[in-house]
């Protein structure tokens, strides 16, 4: 079997393949209304959070674009704290629907520095919201969230984030944090395949979405939160998902949300260990390292290209590549969702005899 390990779509439990399986069944009728209940309440014990996280169907972009259309209007200020593609990313759409937006961007592989968001806030006060990715998946990197939200809650800015590769595999209280809109998309920590993403709103949230002058019509969440109600979605959902969603919360509530996290912070420090045992150099500030995603740069003669191949065609292990200014630059290693320390062993093993053959002169530890 691949051994998938880039940081999203993840590996579905067979249980949740399984239920995507299941026959169809009607989107308005009782059996739906079931499913999608018992997803919303187990979803917040997931996100921490008194609100009902919404679904919309669509990736996890299609989260980020939900959560501007509804909270922002065009013409609205907003602050960009961007570590990486997806930051840019998030920002790019609140552009794109007319936002005003003021960037704050950090060098790759390292986080945003938290007393930076102070000073631009304190420069630019017509600001509205800020717009932060929590785990930047191309980078590797974890913000340090909480910080970040003492500074922009002080100043009474909406707080909207970016959690897509974190929650569900590393701690986001959310309403602890006082975040405004957190968004998730269903394909990596969740162990489900792509299709949903995952919104919870705060009620300052909700009274930005009374405001809001964007055009929206499908992403509209004040329908979605009407339609939930009734056991609904607006429009006919990702059923399969949905269905497939419930039996992966079941799982994950089973393991017990601080055993995944316990356990995510022992993938991400054994991913860390190996990665710099066999020579490799890692592209994070180790302080702000990622635990669901690590990336590695390819230095020392490696070509990052020729080791993915080469991982893929004789190992069946899929690695990712880095994206836009990283491509080529780096290779990434996924251990979010269905992870387990021997997956990340069987890459370290394949790595041993593919690292020489992609060009890599680095030495690696005697273990
Ligand atoms: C995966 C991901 C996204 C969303 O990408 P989609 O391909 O639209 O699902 C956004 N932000 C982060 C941090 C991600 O990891």
């Amino acid at each position: 079997m691949q051994n998938l390990r880039i940081p999203g779509p993840t590996p579905c439990p067979p249980e949740v393949l399984t239920a995507m399986g299941h026959q169809m069944i009607n989107h308005r009728g009782v059996e739906f209304a079931d499913a999608l209940k018992d997803v919303t309440a187990k979803m917040k014990k997931v996100f921490q959070t008194q609100a009902d996280p919404l679904l919309v169907t669509g990736s996890g972009t299609a989260g980020l674009e939900a959560a501007v259309v509804n909270m922002l209007s065009p013409g609205d200020s907003v602050l960009s704290v961007s570590i990486g593609v997806f930051g840019e990313r998030f920002a790019k759409i609140a552009e794109t629907y007319g936002a005003d937006v003021v960037s704050l961007s950090f060098a790759h592989g390292q986080a945003a520095d938290p007393e930076a968001v102070r000073t631009a806030l304190e420069n630019n006060p017509a600001v509205k919201a800020v717009l932060v990715t929590h785990n930047e998946t191309s980078t590797g990197i974890t913000n340090d969230l909480a910080a970040i939200s003492k500074i922009v809650k002080s100043a009474g800015k909406l707080l909207m984030v970016d959690c897509i590769s974190s929650l569900g595999s590393i701690n986001v209280p959310v309403d602890e944090w006082g975040i405004d809109v957190a968004i998730s998309g269903s394909q990596k920590g969740w162990m489900v395949p792509p299709g949903m993403a995952m919104l919870a709103v705060s009620e300052a949230g909700w009274e930005a979405y009374a405001q809001s002058k964007m055009p929206r019509f499908y992403f509209d969440l004040g329908k979605a939160k009407k339609s939930l109600e009734k056991g609904q979605t607006p429009w006919t959902p990702n059923v399969s998902a949905v269905l497939a969603f419930r039996v992966a919360l079941n799982m994950m509530l089973e393991e017990g949300i601080e055993s995944i996290f316990a356990r995510h912070t022992r993938m991400g420090n054994f991913t860390r260990t190996g990665v710099k045992a066999l020579g490799l150099n890692l592209l994070a500030d180790e302080r702000y390292a990622s635990n669901t995603v690590t990336s590695v740069i390819a230095d020392q003669g490696l070509d990052a290209k020729k080791l993915n191949k080469i991982m893929r065609e004789e190992f069946d292990i899929v690695l990712a590549g880095g994206q836009g200014p990283l491509e080529g630059k780096i290779f990434r290693i996924g251990h979010l969702g269905m992870v387990k320390e021997s997956d990340i062993q069987a890459v370290f093993d394949a790595l041993k005899l593919a690292l020489p053959q992609a060009g890599f002169t680095g030495k690696s530890e005697q273990r």
